[in-house]
């Protein structure tokens, strides 16, 4: 019994880097990365972070695909999977934390005007602008799980007003909690800040397009870091050509490495970064050690996802 690494992903992570670091975990453990996979008849466990259509099929006794991050669309849109296989995720305070870095980094520079700022340093002009107060400043989460809740909470420790939206209904200590499509605009009208941190699912693809954007107050910002596909691209430029919203923030495209064509990287209201919110595994490389071992011993698995749901 194997455990394959293969991650396509080097430009983060090399299949051999992570190899080292679960056999320093687990020196005892059949694990083999992509470049020398042995006999495939022994692979039952696949540790990926691209995933590509059709990939398991060629793993004939394959048991668990083990996603290294916690976005898994790819491999619950591949319906060749067999039933049999289970899918794992990672869960991690450390990346949900550098995700919860990230948005405050992004919503205090608008709140201390640093893009215009920056502009006016350009044209060498001295124009004084109040900042915003963080206790009049209403941040909404979409997508209260692991990091969502995280990202809650340290926006409420630096005295935001903090409301958040989840599928079922959720009880969380500062946040005002809502749930379900049919209360998402007023939460939206209310909004100064919308942050995205929704898993990719049939529900989420798409979402926020022409009339989610025309729901926002013109002076909002939209933050996504959740997935790339919760957006209409177009309807996105537009909402921010017509001042639907003021500016957005994305971590994360539809297509990713954004093709140089598109209008999202020259247009002035959009700030872009290379789906890097969150980036280091932290301690959850034991979890996937711990996932390895426990299919040996054919036990219940860590951060199993429901491929139903979708995440
Ligand atoms: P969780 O599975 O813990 O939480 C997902 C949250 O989204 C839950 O609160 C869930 O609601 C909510 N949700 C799901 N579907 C809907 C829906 N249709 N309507 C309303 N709410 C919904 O995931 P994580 O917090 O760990 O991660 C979230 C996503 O962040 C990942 O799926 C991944 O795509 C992205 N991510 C991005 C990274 C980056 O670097 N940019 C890094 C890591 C993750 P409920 O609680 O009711 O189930």
């Amino acid at each position: 019994m194997a455990l394959l690494i293969d991650i396509k992903q080097s430009d983060w992570m090399t299949d051999e880097q992570l190899c080292d670091e679960l056999l320093s975990i687990y020196p005892s453990g059949d694990i083999r990365c992509s470049q020398s996979p042995g006999n495939l008849d022994d692979i039952e466990m696949l540790v990926v972070s691209l995933y590509f259509e059709g990939e398991a099929l060629r793993y004939p006794n394959l048991k668990l695909i083990q996603k290294v991050g916690a976005g898994v669309e790819s491999i619950i849109a591949d319906l060749s999977i067999p039933e049999s296989v289970q899918v794992t995720r990672l869960r991690s305070d450390v990346p949900a934390v550098e995700m919860a870095e990230y948005c405050l980094a992004a919503v205090f520079q608008e709140q201390r005007h640093f893009r215009l700022h920056r502009d006016n340093q350009l044209t060498a002009t001295w124009q004084p602008m109040e900042p915003k107060e963080s206790s009049k400043t209403l941040v909404v989460i979409l997508g209260l799980g692991l990091i969502g809740c995280i990202v809650a909470n340290r926006f409420l420790a630096n005295q935001f007003k903090v409301a958040g939206w989840s599928r079922s209904s959720k009880q969380l200590e500062g946040v005002q909690c809502y749930s379900g499509m049919d209360q998402l605009p007023e939460l939206l009208a209310q909004a100064d800040y919308v942050i995205s941190i929704l898993p990719s699912t049939p529900e989420t693809l798409g979402l926020f397009d022409r009339r989610r954007f025309s729901e926002m107050k013109p002076s909002a910002v939209f933050i996504n870091v959740g997935r790339g596909d919760l957006v209409n691209e177009g309807d996105l430029v537009q909402a921010l050509d017509n001042g639907a919203l003021s500016h957005a923030i994305l971590d994360v495209m539809q297509v990713e490495p954004l093709p140089k064509s598109s209008p999202l990287w020259r247009h002035a209201g959009v700030t872009i970064t290379p789906h890097v919110s969150g980036w280091h595994l932290g301690d959850a490389i034991y979890d996937i050690a711990e996932n390895f071992k426990r299919l040996e011993r054919r036990q219940s698995l860590l951060h199993l996802v429901n491929r139903q749901l979708g995440y």
